[in-house]
């Protein structure tokens, strides 16, 4: 009888461990729970009516060349100083924003030229920001673990690093590790 495996979360971490889970022979039962209404966690894009598309999250792939660059400005306002510089999050304006990020644009890569389309989001809570000792917390939750043999694997953003390339790699350990030397 396959072993069943809960992958709780479906953003990216939870999508790559369904796939590396999923693969190859004696492959266990993936049950994927998640809490909202779309998967894809912090990715997230908006495609506008004429196919331009938005990322609110990390960047995606945008077409190559020079047209391709300049597709698309990211800018990213704030981290620990948004309350400071612009006040609470959830009341922020998005005009002003978005005239704080052409402002930025102009000063440091030179651009005049205004947007034909922008979008505005204010993200909260978005990237986990590690506090000094993070990682002597997360060896400790290991060991914790491993000691007691727990049936549980800590992965994503919160633990081994927030960049997408982290999430998956994480992800993929903690499936192999289930899956055994032999997967
Ligand atoms: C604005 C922004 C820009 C970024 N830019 C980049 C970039 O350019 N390059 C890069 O590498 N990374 C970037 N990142 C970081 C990267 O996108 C995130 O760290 C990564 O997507 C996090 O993925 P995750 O699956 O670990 O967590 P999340 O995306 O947070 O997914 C967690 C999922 O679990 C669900 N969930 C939570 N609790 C429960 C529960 N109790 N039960 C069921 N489901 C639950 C949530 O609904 C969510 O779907 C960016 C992030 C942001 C926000």
């Amino acid at each position: 009888m396959p072993r069943t495996v809960a992958v709780v979360g479906g953003g990216i971490s939870g999508l790559a461990a369904c796939y590396h889970l999923a693969r190859g022979p004696g492959a266990p039962k993936v049950v994927l729970l998640e809490g909202s209404a779309r998967l894809g966690g912090w990715l997230q894009s908006t495609r506008t009516e004429d196919g331009a598309v938005f990322e609110h999250g990390p960047r995606g792939v945008r077409p190559a060349g020079a047209a391709g660059r300049d597709t698309l400005r990211m800018v990213m306002l704030g981290g620990a100083w948004f309350t400071q510089s612009f006040g609470d999050p959830a009341a922020a304006v998005p005009a002003v924003l978005l005239g704080r990020a052409r402002g930025a644009v102009r000063a440091q890569l030179g651009l005049e030229a205004a947007p034909s389309r922008a979008i505005v989001k204010v993200h909260q809570a978005c990237i986990p920001q590690y506090t000094l000792g993070h990682w002597q917390r997360t060896e400790s939750i290991s060991r914790y673990v491993t000691e007691r043999r727990l049936p549980l694997s800590l992965v994503g953003a919160s633990y081994g690093g927030v960049s997408v390339n982290d999430c998956i790699a994480s992800a993929k350990v903690a499936a192999s590790r289930i899956l055994g030397p032999s997967c």
